[in-house]
């Protein structure tokens, strides 16, 4: 058997940063060689400079290595960053300038034109775009690959099959937001318990523009962005993990609910042919209850890897609605990012 491919976490601390250290315990291509974060905790130990959320323990490869700040040097092919956004954008160019694979969950460099916002079940093309980027930025090695918003990327696995199938002209979205979306200790709990807070900052913005760019074509060298226009609202609601999300969709053709339920049923794309380690089986899971997905029941179903779709009816103004969940920190964030980081493995990009 080869040797595993060396990882670094930048952001190892965080909540994404954490979901990134479970997920990757016993992964069968790579495994964590450095953990890095801010300078309030580099020269700890992994152990006593996170503050673990997580229900499984931290797992032993990492807690007794060594915190080190996020600056290129470690050995390492892969740096899965999940830095805070004040801080990612110069971090991770820096990274990507000194040959390593930058794979990212920060907003900072989603909408740059050369920089793949990645979706393996929906945009493997997109990586074309590393070698413009490459070119460029005269990055000899390194570069920078990108997962989306948490919001975005759940919404995207549910509209991909039925845009694929009928085409979206129009898409309005309201989403009620898990608090771990928003970090550690993130909201404070008496503006949560007990409540809904009708905004996250610029969460509405990335979901519209991020989704363009994902449902995107890949067209002479460039993302030509999807025609389609989304409205949303979103606001963060006390739930721990899983972001649920209320969809109503306007379709190019008319179609019957059956189609529409059918084309959920029967997605799948490149990660499920090529059998990548962190692949759902399906992508998009089905639910027929009629209270159905609901995050304390539902947000685990394939790890968390999957969008879960349920109440899927007409709409009296759109055509049709559904009630879509995804889990925030698995597949919105470092689960995306590591089945990214296969995806390229798969493809050459990694050798
Ligand atoms: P978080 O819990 O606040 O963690 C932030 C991480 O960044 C910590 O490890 C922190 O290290 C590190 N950091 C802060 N300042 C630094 C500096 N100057 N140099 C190096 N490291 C520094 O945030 P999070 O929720 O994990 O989010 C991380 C990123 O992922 C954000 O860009 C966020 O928007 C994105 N994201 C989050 C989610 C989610 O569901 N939470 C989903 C998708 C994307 P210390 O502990 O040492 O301060």
């Amino acid at each position: 058997m080869s040797a595993k491919i060396k990882v670094a976490v930048l952001g190892a601390t965080g909540a994404v940063g954490q979901r990134f250290v479970q997920l990757l315990e016993n992964h069968p291509w790579f495994e964590i060689s450095a953990l890095a974060a801010s300078e309030r905790s580099a020269g700890k130990i992994y152990e006593e400079a996170v503050n673990w959320k997580l229900d499984t323990p931290i797992p032993e490869r990492a807690r007794k290595l060594l915190v080190v700040e996020a600056k290129a040097g470690f050995d390492a092919q892969i740096a899965f960053s999940g830095l805070d956004s004040k801080v990612a954008g110069p971090i991770e160019q820096e990274f990507a300038n000194a040959g390593y694979a930058v794979i990212s969950n920060s907003k900072n460099h989603r909408m740059d034109e050369d920089v793949p916002l990645l979706l393996p079940e929906i945009n493997a093309d997109h990586i074309e775009l590393i070698e413009i980027q490459k070119k460029n930025r005269s990055y000899k090695k390194g570069f920078i690959v990108t997962n989306s918003n948490c919001s975005a990327m759940t919404l995207c696995l549910a509209l991909a099959p039925i845009d694929r199938m009928f085409g979206i002209e129009k898409v309005m979205v309201t989403t009620l937001q898990a608090i771990s979306g928003a970090g550690y200790p993130g909201v404070p709990s008496l503006d949560i318990v007990g409540n809904v807070v009708p905004y996250i900052g610029e969460e509405e913005e990335k979901m519209e523009r991020e989704t363009q760019k994902i449902l995107g074509k890949y067209k002479n060298s460039k993302i030509e962005k999807h025609p389609m226009l989304l409205s949303a609202t979103t606001t963060r609601v006390p739930v721990i993990d899983g972001h649920t999300e209320s969809v109503n969709v306007k379709l190019q053709k008319k179609v019957s609910l059956e189609e529409v339920k059918s084309a959920f049923r029967n997605y799948s794309s490149l990660p499920q042919k090529l059998k990548l380690p962190s692949a759902p089986g399906q992508p998009v899971v089905l639910k027929e209850e009629v209270d159905r997905p609901q995050p304390r029941l539902d947000v685990n179903i394939n790890k968390g890897m999957s969008t879960i779709v349920g109440r899927v009816r007409p709409c009296p103004i759109f055509d049709y609605k559904f009630v879509i969940l995804g889990h925030n920190t698995v597949r919105g964030a470092a689960g995306a990012a590591i089945l990214n980081a296969e995806l390229l493995k798969s493809q050459g990009f990694l050798s």
